[in-house]
């Protein structure tokens, strides 16, 4: 059987010693090549570049997956840079932003996970907290780090009728690292998990043609000892289509 080629948006890291120069590196956090290797597809890198390009890349893979990372520019909301937002990359959000929007346009699926899950719905229309500080109902601490993710940090509780409920089951328990969130939903998108703290934590498409899951945690950091992350990967290679 062909393997599904998984386009991952990638990212670009700057060594912070004299090594090979300064040059900056693409890469992927290896849980999501490891996640999709172990769900029987084909990991194929994407590197940031021109947003033209975007309908070129899409064209060449199955489905898109969209991981964590940089927080998301605010003028992409019609927002100023308020003091706790943190590093973001408009190279980055310019060209992933085209990438959303060309899988849309070909009918190729979306996984986005954390960073990718914000910036999908700021595409689509939606707004973030920059910093969940801005938050009135803020009371679960979503940003674990620098604990490391062997155990799941928070409860969430996911919508029955979802693709993630037979997953995931109506309760359990993620990891978190983020202190981003969303604000206003977009109109195409639908919440399907929440923290107790109502913070939004995955979404999925309003449009039965149009496959989009996103997810504010991050499967790919505890795919390997958790096996319900892993089935995130196998239902996003395998089934979502
Ligand atoms: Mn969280």
């Amino acid at each position: 059987m062909t393997k599904p080629i998984i386009g991952i948006a990638a990212n670009q890291h700057y060594l912070s010693n004299q090594d090979f120069f300064n040059q900056p590196f693409t890469y992927s956090p290896q849980g999501f090549v490891n996640g999709i290797h172990q769900a029987g597809g084909l990991p194929l890198l994407l590197p940031i570049g021109s947003p033209e390009l975007a309908a070129d890349y899409i064209e060449k893979i199955d489905k898109l997956l969209l991981p964590g990372g940089q927080d998301v520019s605010p003028c992409l909301y019609d927002q100023e840079p308020r003091p706790k937002l943190g590093v973001t990359s408009i190279e980055r959000d310019s060209f992933e932003t085209a990438l959303i929007k060309e899988a849309i346009k070909q009918g190729k699926p979306i996984f986005a996970v954390c960073r990718g899950m914000q910036l999908l719905n700021v595409t689509l229309g939606g707004t973030l907290y920059q910093d969940l500080s801005e938050y009135e109902k803020w009371q679960v601490k979503h940003d674990m780090y620098p604990t490391p993710p062997a155990f799941a940090l928070h409860t969430i509780s996911v919508k029955g009728d979802s693709s993630l409920a037979p997953l995931l089951g109506e309760k359990t328990q993620v990891n978190s690292y983020h202190h981003q969130a969303v604000n206003q939903l977009a109109e195409s998108l639908v919440p399907i998990a929440w923290s107790e703290d109502q913070v939004i934590e995955a979404v999925e498409s309003r449009e039965a043609n149009t496959r989009i899951l996103g997810v504010q945690w991050h499967p790919e950091l505890t795919h390997e000892t958790d096996p319900k992350e892993q089935d995130l990967f196998d239902f996003f290679v395998q089934e979502f289509e």
